[in-house]
């Protein structure tokens, strides 16, 4: 399949749309919101499929109310038993796995086979922290004095206000929720409005597995900032996790800051792959078509500048391009599809202006580059070489099927540029010389590196970012300690 011959109609087969867009999830009820409704578009065919409810500053209040009500029960809750709800909500979304895969990829517009990768990386999050729940152990030490003992428990943080992106609907949202009720919070979850339909699945699916009316509620908004703030305002809430773009997550810290918010921040990328001589091609290939092409690149985590060394840059420019061009373009939906549509026309736009600039400043076009005409927000797989510097790309996030390569010399030299932004979620590294990749990893800015792979996420490892990608780690065991405050007793036994 090409660009050309996309379909015309959205495919929701076996998708009950009208159940996914019953209202706000509140108290373990579904409700009407107080604005008007919010269309829900399919990024391939442009045509609406859903209309989902608006939440006004009072529903948010009420969402916070929710959570506010079922506090104390959770909290109370036996780890043991948080544990069995959550691997409760990982066999359910297992069982679902299709079914959710194709309602991601519906409102989302990525490929199927990412959409499915999604699923099962977000429902990870369910089991790994079902495991978590009921290891959140204290301490328990002499004072160095010796006059008294020590005393550490980690408490649930409080009420928590999670705020996600639709780039991955799923993921982003289990990555908080999971950890959170593990850790005996209650949550308010804001899902990106593009992307509200995955959201609101889930929400019916916890409710199925047990987890109690109130510890989850879903709020779906046209107006983010006074919502957000209203309930950031709320002296219940002490937890703020947010996902989403390094600009939003500067106004939220902001915001916190007027109530001392504990804040998570999973915020934007620039990540650089470097490969060097010595790379294995294929591994290197591999590596880039993933870390690049993943979710068509609207990934954080995305490749976002390719530094590849003087002997193997034209091989690897050629066999690049070759994947990139082969690649299947099309509806998230159609099981052929590799790369599917950008989230809207502007996503589409902005990387047709960034492709523009860099041409402008002497980069060459090998392969795509221009955006089609016609329905669906698509962009075709872009090879560009030879991209400056000083091109916008280069400092900001594409987003998109774009991969900027340039020719580096030296290790100092492409260290240098990598750590050149004000990002530093990821890095990729492709060399046979793990001492020079052990070397390199540690030279280069960033929370996350891949050495010779194409993937980091990791339920079991910690996500997130330094410099102005983030504050705090998904994942691993620092995930549920990001909504647990530690309680210190000095105790005289
Ligand atoms: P965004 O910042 O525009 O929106 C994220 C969320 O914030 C959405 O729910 C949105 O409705 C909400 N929001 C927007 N303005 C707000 C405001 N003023 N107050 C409160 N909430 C507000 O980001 P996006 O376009 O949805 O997602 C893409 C961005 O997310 C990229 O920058 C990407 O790198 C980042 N991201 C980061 C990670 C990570 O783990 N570091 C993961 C996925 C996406």
């Amino acid at each position: 399949m090409n660009i050309a011959t996309r379909s015309a109609a959205p495919d929701t087969t076996g998708l009950d749309l009208e159940a996914f867009s019953r209202g706000l999830f509140i108290g373990g009820h579904w409700r009407e919101g107080q604005g008007s409704r919010i269309a829900v578009v399919d990024p391939s065919t442009e045509a609406v499929i859903a209309h989902i409810a608006n939440a006004s500053v009072a529903d948010a209040a009420a969402a916070v109310e929710a959570a506010a009500q079922a506090a104390a029960g959770w909290r109370a809750t036996p780890p043991r038993k948080r544990s069995e709800i959550l691997r409760r909500c990982f066999e359910l979304m297992t069982e679902r796995a299709a079914m959710l895969a194709k309602l991601i990829s519906l409102e989302n517009g990525k490929a199927l086979r990412d959409a499915r990768g999604e699923v099962a990386y977000a429902a990870e999050f369910f089991r790994w922290n079902a495991e978590e729940a009921v290891r959140i152990s204290g301490e328990f030490g002499l004072a160095p004095a010796g006059a008294n003992h020590i005393i550490v428990d980690y408490e649930p943080i409080g009420i928590c206000v999670l705020i996600t992106p639709w780039n991955f609907p799923a993921a982003m949202a289990t990555r908080k929720i999971a950890p959170a009720l593990a850790a005996g919070c209650t949550v308010v979850l804001k899902p990106a409005t593009e992307t509200p339909l995955t959201a609101f699945a889930l929400a019916a699916i916890y409710q199925e597995a047990g987890v109690p009316d109130g510890v989850v509620n879903v709020v779906t908004t046209s107006t983010p900032g006074p919502v957000s703030s209203a309930m950031m305002a709320d002296p219940r809430v002490r937890k703020l996790s947010f996902t989403g773009s390094t600009g939003v997550g500067r106004t939220l810290l902001a915001e916190a800051s007027k109530s001392v918010l504990s804040c998570s921040m999973e915020l934007g990328g620039n990540a650089p792959l470097v490969v060097f001589d010595d790379a294995d091609l294929d591994t290197a290939i591999e590596g880039a078509m993933v870390a690049k092409m993943r979710n068509a690149g609207e990934a954080c985590t995305a490749a976002n500048r390719l530094y590849v060394q003087a002997g193997i840059y034209e091989k690897f420019v050629a066999a690049l391009t070759k994947r990139m061009q082969g690649l299947a373009v099309g509806p998230g939906t159609d099981p052929a599809t590799e790369c599917g549509p950008m989230i809207t026309a502007k996503a589409a736009d902005k990387i047709d202006r960034l492709v523009a600039d860099a041409v402008s400043r002497g980069a060459k076009v090998l392969c795509g580059g221009k955006k089609p005409s016609g329905t669906g927000f698509f962009y075709p797989p872009t090879v560009l070489t030879d991209v400056p510097s000083d091109a916008e790309m280069a400092h900001e996030e594409i987003f998109g099927p774009v991969a900027p390569l340039t020719r580096f010399e030296t290790e100092d030299e492409v260290v240098r540029q990598a750590n050149d932004t004000e990002y530093g979620l990821a890095a990729y590294i492709f060399t046979r010389d793990i001492g020079r990749g052990l070397r390199v990893s540690r030279r280069i800015e960033a929370g996350m590196i891949a050495l010779n792979r194409g993937l980091v996420s990791d339920p079991a490892a910690p996500f997130g970012g330094v410099k102005q990608s983030g504050l705090g780690r998904e994942g691993g065991s620092h995930g549920v300690l990001e909504f647990t405050e530690p309680k210190y007793v000095a105790v005289t036994l």
